[in-house]
């Protein structure tokens, strides 16, 4: 390869970036201690403040892709011997068990099947059997399946248990609302690489002033050096001065910040609609092409489409002719979803008109090579209707979730 093809993002991550996003890298490399970097940590911070639309102090880029920070949260958050819950409806639940077993913490599992959302009340039934449980740990948009858990919800059990909160919103965040503050979250991290379309490898987090009062009361240090989140907050917080404690990627940095200024140029609802509305066209053109979505309608992501895969359908051979013939990519299934689904994502600058059309178009030539047949175009003109009819009640996405938080909570 001498220079990267030009592809249209449209799988589990990372998305489009945008130009004006990719052009921000380019700007001068900066000491991490330098003062004009210093000032620039500041209004990113800020930034990243307005997208959580919190006022957590401790709300920073973590300098590594999201699964380090899912590490870290949990090295921060628990320490050996300790119990905790985590909720698992996909691959990445199943990760954070798998990074909570080798930390040696004692790990309560709720189970959930893929493709269905976790039921706030069989989390309360598990805390209650196990009283020694001080964090639950959730993904609030499973990748894996296209599944949104009702954050609010599960986090108004935990609270009411007396738990801490470790959540990964690492494809929620920017796509569909992350409430950190009204939900009562603690540990919240996420991804520059899905909804935010600024390149992959940081990972911006948010903490509750709860999180850092217990993560600064605990005995022994977080067994992670690298992971400790603690002295990394101290390095972005500088309220007692700051020091080296490692390089910051200073370009990769200047991007992400570009990309949350295009965020909010653009507005958090504004973002919503757009993923929405794509989503809604997305459905009507893989309904004309007999394609169905794995999840319920109540409990889809708009930004991620889990597709079940057809009897007889070899979706490798789609995959790769969507890659080769139309430059899109799309994701395959995860774990036990391999080969059963394959991923259509609308995060971030990829959740366009343009691209819903341009990939529906091409599983129609995709399905159509492997012997199916459907009238020519019209699974891009179903998108196009529905996308102008802007359907308001089809999916109302997670937002559905709240009448169930309004009880937990109560
Ligand atoms: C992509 C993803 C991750 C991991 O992100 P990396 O940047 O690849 O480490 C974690 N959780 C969820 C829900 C994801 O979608």
């Amino acid at each position: 390869m001498d220079y990267p093809p030009q592809r249209r993002l449209m799988g589990a991550g990372p998305s489009d970036v945008p130009e004006r996003v990719r052009a921000a890298m380019a700007r001068p490399t900066l000491g991490h201690l330098d003062p004009a970097f210093q000032d620039f940590m500041e209004t990113l911070k800020t930034r990243l403040r307005r997208l959580y639309r919190t006022k957590n102090r401790m709300t920073f880029p973590f300098s590594a892709p999201a699964s380090a920070a899912m590490e870290a949260a949990l090295f921060a958050l628990a320490d050996a011997g300790d119990a905790v819950a985590v909720v698992v409806h996909g691959a990445f639940g199943a990760r954070l068990v798998e990074m909570a077993n080798r930390q040696q913490l004692i790990v309560h599992r709720l189970d959930v099947p893929w493709g269905e959302a976790p039921d706030p009340d069989a989390l309360d039934e598990l805390l209650r059997r196990h009283p020694d449980i001080r964090l639950v740990a959730f993904v609030h948009a499973e990748t894996s399946t296209g599944v949104a858990a009702d954050a609010a919800a599960l986090s108004a059990v935990a609270q009411r248990h007396d738990c801490l909160t470790l959540v990964d919103a690492v494809t929620s965040l920017g796509g569909t609302p992350v409430d950190p503050d009204e939900w009562g979250l603690d540990f919240v991290y996420s991804g520059s690489q899905k909804c935010l379309s600024a390149p992959p490898g940081l990972a911006p987090v948010t903490i509750s002033d709860r999180a850092l009062a217990w993560m600064r009361e605990r005995r022994t240090p977080a067994r992670s050096w690298f992971g400790d989140v603690l002295e990394i907050a101290r390095y972005w917080d500088g309220a007692s001065g700051r020091s080296y404690h490692h390089t910051a990627p200073s370009n990769a940095l200047y991007a992400l910040d570009e990309a949350l200024a295009v965020f909010l140029d653009e507005g958090h609802e504004a973002a919503f609609a757009r993923h929405r509305h794509c989503h809604e066209a997305l459905v009507a053109g893989l309904d004309a092409l007999d394609l169905a979505l794995l999840p319920a309608p109540a409990h889809r992501l708009p930004q991620l489409n889990a597709v079940r895969v057809p009897d007889g359908l070899d979706e490798a051979r789609l995959r790769h002719r969507l890659l080769e013939r139309h430059g899109i990519e799309v994701s395959a299934g995860l774990g036990p979803l391999a080969g059963q689904v394959f991923r259509i994502g609308l995060m971030g600058w990829s959740a366009r008109l343009p691209n819903v059309l341009a990939v529906l178009v091409g599983l129609e030539d995709a399905l159509k090579a492997q012997g199916r047949n459907f009238p020519e175009g019209a699974a891009a003109a179903a998108a196009l209707a529905a996308f102008d009819r802007g359907i308001g009640n089809r999916n109302p996405g997670p937002e559905t979730a709240r009448p169930q938080a309004a009880r937990a909570a109560s």
